[in-house]
């Protein structure tokens, strides 16, 4: 039966980007070696992270003076990394979630850091409005897809100080304003590669203002004038991440990809929203997620959870458990989910609403 891919991280990847990979895990660029067993030094392998970086800017339109490097870590990493490099006197956060809680905890490890507004109130299921941004903190730093919660800052918002974005889950969702930030990273397992590379756009002339000590691997400008071959980079998921962005071309471009996001998340909000079984999460629009859509069983219906659960894997559905902080489910629609997945989820939806009403 065919699987429809819903997982949240790692998630799906374009068929493409599986199949060029494999075949490079044989022969790799022609060489008769697998990309494995190449060194990261080799000619072969400088192109493709010379390509993926130039992809990178041209598809994201990233102006000159800005830098983009591959790293090891994870995201998580880059929730130290980003107060290593720019933390003086005092930082400020937007909390959205597990993931910006997370980031706000480190920060605090170098000083002062004013959480300028929470919606922790509600189980973060809304992006909060109407704060105001300190303009004496070194810079501001949002989670602009709450992968967990399944709401999204959809906008690039207009900020007095250096803005800094933890874009693991919506990066390549949609065009962005890369002049409003200073620093976007983010972890490529969501939308991008697999697990294993990081990827920074750095806004150059930010970085050097730090007083404290800046250890090697934690400094941007390490990676940034090796062109990310200070260390062995990720040279696998580096490859494959290749591979997406040369299919994210030919799909369109991120403009293109933004069309069938919408397309996707509206059939599937449409139809929670209508269906007497479920109820979305995140109530306002504005807020929703076009990445991972979060839904849980009506008032009353409660009970039938483990059912629709076994009724979607029944009919080729993967990876809609919502997180355990939810509960019900999460249907994550990245760039590399077809339609096609969630036509069959929204059909389902329908039939189990009709055969249990
Ligand atoms: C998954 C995720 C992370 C964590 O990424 P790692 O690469 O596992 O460290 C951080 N932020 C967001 C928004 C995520 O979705």
């Amino acid at each position: 039966m065919k699987k429809h891919n819903f997982y949240a991280g790692p998630s799906i990847l374009p068929k493409y980007t599986i199949e060029k990979t494999a075949e490079a895990v044989i022969n790799f660029a022609g060489t008769g070696l697998s990309v494995m067993e190449v060194s990261h030094r080799s000619k072969e392998f400088v192109a493709v992270v010379d390509e993926a970086t130039d992809l990178f800017k041209e598809l994201l339109k990233i102006p000159d003076n800005y830098s983009v490097i591959f790293v090891g870590g994870g995201a998580s990493t880059q929730f130290a990394m980003v107060p290593f490099n720019l933390f003086n006197k005092k930082a400020a956060y937007l909390n959205t979630g597990a993931w910006s809680k997370k980031a706000i905890k480190e920060a605090q490890m170098f000083g002062e850091v004013d959480v300028v507004a929470s919606s922790d109130d509600k189980n973060f299921n809304y992006i909060p409005k109407g704060y105001s941004i300190p303009e004496d903190a070194d810079y501001f730093h949002i989670t602009t897809n709450n992968t967990i919660y399944g709401t999204e800052i959809k906008y690039d918002i207009d900020c007095p100080i250096p803005l800094v974005a933890d874009m693991s889950s919506d990066i390549f969702s949609r065009p962005i304003d890369i002049s409003k930030y200073a620093i976007i990273y983010g972890g490529a397992q969501k939308n991008l590669a697999p697990a294993g590379v990081t990827f920074v756009i750095v806004r150059n002339d930010i970085l050097g203002k730090v007083e404290h000590h800046l250890p090697t691997m934690m400094n941007y400008k390490t990676h940034i004038d090796k062109e990310s071959m200070f260390n062995t980079p990720p040279v696998v998921p580096i490859f494959a991440a290749l591979q997406t962005l040369r299919w994210l071309k030919d799909q369109g471009g991120v403009e293109a990809m933004n069309k069938v996001n919408v397309h996707k998340a509206g059939l599937l909000y449409n139809e929670i929203d209508r269906n007497s079984m479920f109820k979305a999460t995140v109530e306002d629009l504005d807020d929703r997620s076009l990445m991972n859509i979060c839904f849980v069983m009506t008032e009353g219906n409660e009970d039938k959870e483990n059912a629709f659960f076994e009724f979607a894997t029944s009919k080729g559905m993967v990876g809609i458990k919502g997180h355990r902080s939810v509960g019900g489910f999460r249907a994550s629609t990245y760039n590399a989910l077809p339609v096609e997945s969630v036509e069959v989820l929204v059909a389902a939806m329908q039939e189990f609403e009709k055969e249990n009403k």
